[in-house]
């Protein structure tokens, strides 16, 4: 397989720099000059002088530098680096949106707020919940807001003995943290030999003073849960509530609807299914769907109908409404409303049969690339997975290699790593999500890289264990890399150029 040649680094700008030189030319004044009042320009920011076209190229060369979907695979599991389709762009940009002030009355925002409404039935008719709030403004605060809202439907009921949260050890890392940040407590549970929760254990931790179960689906190891009916009924039988992390419903849309599972509350991450860029802190939507029980304590506001449409041609009043018992508010005004449009779009372009699709392929892929290197990998847990799957990124017999190298190795090729040592129940974890939007031809380069690199690993582990070779920047000390973080284009007097 060919090695990838990346855009080297640039020379830095301000070696460029040369006395005098422009990048602008200003017009000839045609006024009186007026002096700048003291202290008004700073003088002591040594910019660099350069020409309009290095300075373009210096931009061009940076943006070159940063990896993207757009330009490359992207197999990060646990993320869902889709393609993000160009139209849910241009919606987000229509001028009527994107200039839309956030104070502006009702009246003037009826599109917008008939837009939210929409969303939040679609979201809650695919995941099968009756109600739906968009304000979140990521997976995490999703989550955050579904267990505040299981604390406060015991409390409503005057149960405040309920303080624990099973979760699974299979849960993604935000899950434990958010029970943490909700004032309850964690109870980790183990997984069994399939990966699936260990019933035997969840009978043992079920009692009255579980608030509920927070359980990922599929797990972090790509894996949907053999018994879910099982847990969900055990879980409710001890009184506790059932909160599904669904920030991976890629795997779930148009065939499985965790309300019908009997799951009470879920999230949903608009910015990974339904496909809103992502990546680098966000924005992103971390929707959260519920029962009718839980309705009341949705984080608001969420939009409503205020008034019914007098006759067929006409439109209902949408505002926005603040549910009666709601958590509060978690994000300023309406939430990442840009985010919102993008998946408003996304789901409208591909439409009911479209969305189904969507998750059929992302299975069917995740499955080829696990069928196509189970024979020089091991996979922990071989069977049938979600959207994702995981390897092991070691060999017997080979010390010096590890999963870390794996991942540095496949940059040469021009492929972003999986997700490394995560989840962490696997020794070496490599997580790996192909999504639906990659063809076979892109899928069967990856088999060949990493059916590659596994025969280095044996061969040459050197290769491995020095990569990246074509990088503009080979191996890093990671930890003083986000210690000392060099934001700056300037050398930074600690900055050591060889090293860098
Ligand atoms: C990404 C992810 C989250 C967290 O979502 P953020 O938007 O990054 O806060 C939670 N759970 C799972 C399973 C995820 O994949």
């Amino acid at each position: 397989m060919k090695e990838q040649t990346f855009t080297p680094l640039q020379p830095l700008i301000y070696d460029l720099s040369s006395p005098g030189r422009e990048g602008v030319k200003l017009p000839k004044l045609d006024v009186p000059a007026a002096e700048l009042p003291e202290g008004f320009a700073r003088t002591d920011l040594d910019l660099p002088e350069v020409g309009e076209l290095q300075a373009v190229r210096h931009f061009t060369g940076l943006s070159h530098l940063n990896f993207s979907i757009d330009g490359n695979l992207y197999p990060l599991g646990s993320c869902t680096m889709k393609y993000n389709p160009k139209v849910n762009e241009d919606a987000a940009r229509l001028p009527g949106f994107a200039h839309l002030h956030p104070l502006a009355d009702t009246e003037s925002t009826q599109g917008a707020l008939a837009l939210i409404y929409q969303l939040q039935e679609w979201l809650g008719e695919i995941a099968g919940f009756p109600a739906v709030s968009v304000e979140p403004a990521a997976g995490a605060q999703g989550e955050f807001a579904g267990i505040l809202m299981i604390r406060a439907y015991h409390h409503s009921r005057g149960d405040h003995k309920r303080t624990k949260i099973i979760v699974p050890n299979s849960a993604h890392g935000t899950n434990p943290a958010t029970v943490t940040m909700a004032g309850l407590e964690a109870v980790e549970l183990p997984s069994d030999d399939d990966g699936n929760v260990d019933l035997a254990a969840l009978k043992a931790a079920c009692d009255d003073t579980v608030a509920g179960m927070m359980i990922t689906v599929p797990n972090t190891l790509g894996l949907f849960e053999g018994h879910i009916l099982e847990v969900v009924r055990l879980v409710h039988e001890c009184g506790g509530l059932m909160y599904m992390d669904g920030a991976n419903m890629n795997s779930l849309l148009g065939i499985v609807k965790p309300g019908d599972l009997g799951f009470d509350v879920m999230h949903y991450n608009l910015h990974k299914t339904f496909s809103t860029p992502h990546g680098g802190g966000g924005p992103g939507s971390g929707a959260v769907g519920c029962t009718k029980a839980l309705a009341p304590y949705l984080p608001g506001p969420i939009a409503g109908i205020l008034a019914q449409a007098s006759d067929e041609d006409d439109a209902p009043l949408y505002g926005l409404v603040m549910p009666e018992h709601s958590i509060g508010r978690l994000k300023a005004f309406h939430g990442n409303f840009g985010m919102h449009l993008r998946a408003y779009a996304y789901i409208r372009a591909y439409g009911a049969e479209g969305i189904r699709n969507v998750s059929r392929h992302a299975v069917l892929n995740a499955n080829y690339l696990r069928a196509k290197l189970h024979d020089v990998y091991t996979v922990p847990y071989d069977r049938i997975c979600g959207h994702e799957f995981v390897l092991e990124g070691h060999f017997e017999g080979v010390e010096s290699v590890h999963a870390l190298d794996i991942s540095k190795r496949l940059m040469d090729f021009g492929i972003h790593p999986p997700t490394n040592y995560f989840p962490l129940i696997v020794p070496e974890a490599l997580l790996i999500e192909p999504t639906e939007t990659e063809d076979k031809a892109t899928l069967d380069t990856f088999i060949e890289v990493m059916r590659q690199i596994a025969s280095e690993a044996r061969e040459n582990p050197e290769l491995l264990t020095s990569a990246p070779h074509h990088t503009p920047v080979s191996r890093v000390d990671e930890v003083r890399a986000a210690k000392q973080l060099v934001l700056c284009c300037r050398p930074a007097p600690t900055w050591d150029k060889e090293k860098a």
